[in-house]
């Protein structure tokens, strides 16, 4: 079946917009993608009809916002091959699931333990485990890059394996460098020394089928607003016996067994994890976000995302002093670069000027900034809904702008 992009842009309205005259070409997707009317349909149908509090009821309305949430719950096991329900934790996204893993199952580590990372994590897989080693004398043990500077090296990674070894974390795929990490490869090298793995997948699920139970992932984290979802919402999978050897992350209601002065109980999974009202809105439109990435089919976004990130790469290559940052060949479609010694902020605000929304700064990725050399970058990253007449007007754009630059 041909790729029919312009029917995929007639269900995100979001894409319609100008700016300095110019129609907006986003090619912001790695930060936030924007939302299908499918999911902001559900949005609206959850706020006019079923804006009840969930679990907490025997009324119709409550049970029918109930209903929405857990049929989000049993869709993402499904969608991600966990074994059941009770693995799939709801979150505020990536971030709180990182924090919620290194602070709950990081309370059994001991100064001297080791937690391997590596050099292209984001922040947000960097701060929760050094929050962690500053309360319990844990060290970080970081992977360093090839001298491709844009795959990690499995050499070091297998060296750093330890008796000291409790933990490795490392992202699926980079938010910078768009490397597509051989994290089967890598968990089972953490399994054959009896490490558990989190992966970060905030990069991944937007663009590749994700089954966590064929790659044996112990911990797997994701946000809903990069994957055409809504904000405020994220999924922590943890092996069963994992999450119930875990202490709660957040006291409060929905996570309690019973409760009294002299004791509490927790919840069974997945509740013990998810204090308070969660985000039922967002959550029951997560849904429809995985229903619509389904519909158009992974195959054909990544095909589609594919031929854009090669085009834009070999007509980007072309372009006087462009110089580009990322370029395994098992690849994302994220584009990081500089002109010339030019500042990524000039660089992205003359962009902004032309209607082309880019990211530019560190990208939250700070020490491999540090590794590369440079303090930032300017990103282009793109979604299912680009076209190749936007990647011309984005080249078309830089070839306008480098020569004031270079
Ligand atoms: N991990 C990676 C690889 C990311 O790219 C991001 C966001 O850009 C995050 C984690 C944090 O995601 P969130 O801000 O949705 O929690």
């Amino acid at each position: 079946m041909e790729y029919n992009v312009e029917k995929i842009r007639a269900d995100f309205p979001g894409l319609d917009r100008r700016f300095y005259g110019h129609e907006m070409v986003y090619l912001d997707n790695t930060a936030t993608s924007q939302t299908p009317r499918q999911v902001v349909d559900e949005i609206e149908a959850m706020y006019y009809n079923r804006k009840a509090n969930v679990h907490r009821g025997v009324s119709s309305i409550s049970q029918e916002a109930t209903d929405c949430q857990e049929e989000t719950r049993r869709r993402v096991a499904g969608w991600i091959g966990a074994r059941s329900v009770e693995e799939v934790i709801f979150t505020r996204g990536t971030t709180e699931g990182i924090n919620l893993v290194a602070a709950s199952y990081g309370q059994r580590f001991k100064a001297g333990d080791e937690v391997i990372l590596t050099v292209m994590e984001h922040h947000s897989n960097i701060v929760p485990w050094q929050l962690l080693a500053s309360r319990t004398g844990i060290k970080l043990r970081v992977v360093s890059l090839c001298d491709d500077m844009s795959t990690l090296d499995l050499e070091v990674y297998r060296s750093l394996f330890n008796e000291r070894t409790v933990m490795a974390s490392f992202c699926h795929v980079s938010n910078v460098l768009g490397t597509v990490n051989p994290v089967a490869e890598m968990i089972a090298i953490a399994h054959s020394h009896g490490v558990p793995v989190l992966v970060d997948g905030a990069q991944a699920v937007p663009h590749m089928r994700v089954d966590v139970s064929a790659l044996d992932a112990d911990f797997y984290v994701f946000s809903a607003h990069k994957m055409y979802g809504p904000t405020g919402v994220g999924v922590l999978y943890g092996k069963r016996e994992l999450l119930e050897s875990m202490p709660p992350y957040q006291g409060g209601g929905e996570m309690i067994g019973t409760v009294s002065f002299e004791g509490t109980t927790w919840a069974d999974l997945p509740f013990k994890f998810e204090a308070g009202t969660p985000d039922f809105v967002g959550i029951s439109a997560l849904k429809k976000s995985i229903d619509y990435i389904e519909s158009i089919g992974y195959e054909a976004i990544d095909r589609h995302e594919r031929e854009l990130l090669d085009y834009a790469t070999a007509e980007m290559m072309k372009i006087e002093g462009m110089r580009l940052f990322g370029t395994a060949c098992h690849k994302s479609a994220v584009i990081s670069f500089l002109i010339g010694n030019a500042h990524h902020y000039d660089t992205g605000m003359l962009l902004d000027k032309l209607g082309i929304q880019v990211r530019t700064g560190h990208h939250c990725a700070e020490p491999l900034m540090h590794v590369l050399g440079i303090e930032g970058t300017v990103r282009a990253s793109l979604a299912m809904y680009n076209t190749f007449e936007e990647i011309d007007r984005f080249i078309a754009a830089l070839k306008r702008i480098a020569p004031m630059l270079v």
